[in-house]
């Protein structure tokens, strides 16, 4: 699958540090045989890339659309549609398909997160689905409050 994480609160806190088991699980994700790619709403995030040293791990770094995730695709440049995106921006990930995930702030040893995120896309790869309940399917209505 082609696997998008966002950046900001994803993979990378305020504070500059990665989510602990980032690097672990682009390896175990490459190693499955998927691709993985970074994108953000702030843009193509090459200074992360660089300073975390991710470039052997990624397939690809983009913008992300904010608003109209499908549509804006083209317009960003963005080759083809995710097949799947982590993000803890829920919107995006009910627009594609995905994992939600807490926002990332600072380092903190016992975020388990990544670990989480590798069980759900196990699942997903193996059934097209997964019963966790941080998982969204593609194209789910969210509620409206
Ligand atoms: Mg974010």
């Amino acid at each position: 699958m082609k696997i998008f994480f966002d950046c900001d609160y994803t993979i990378l806190g305020l504070d500059d540090t990665l989510r602990p088991g980032t690097l672990e699980i682009f390896q175990r994700l490459k190693d499955d045989s998927h691709e993985v790619f970074l994108w953000s709403g702030m843009g193509e995030r090459w200074e992360v890339v660089e300073k975390h040293k991710l470039e052997k791990f990624l397939s690809g770094v983009y913008a992300k659309p904010t608003n109209h995730f499908h549509e804006k695709l083209a317009e960003l440049k963005v080759p083809f549609e995710p097949d799947f995106v982590i993000d803890d921006y829920p919107e995006i990930v009910a627009a594609f398909g995905g994992v939600w995930v807490p926002p990332y702030f600072f380092k903190r040893a016992s975020d388990q997160e990544m670990e989480r995120v590798y069980r759900i896309v196990s699942d997903f790869a193996a059934s097209g689905t997964s019963p966790d309940k941080q998982y969204r399917a593609k194209g789910t209505v969210l509620p409206l409050f």
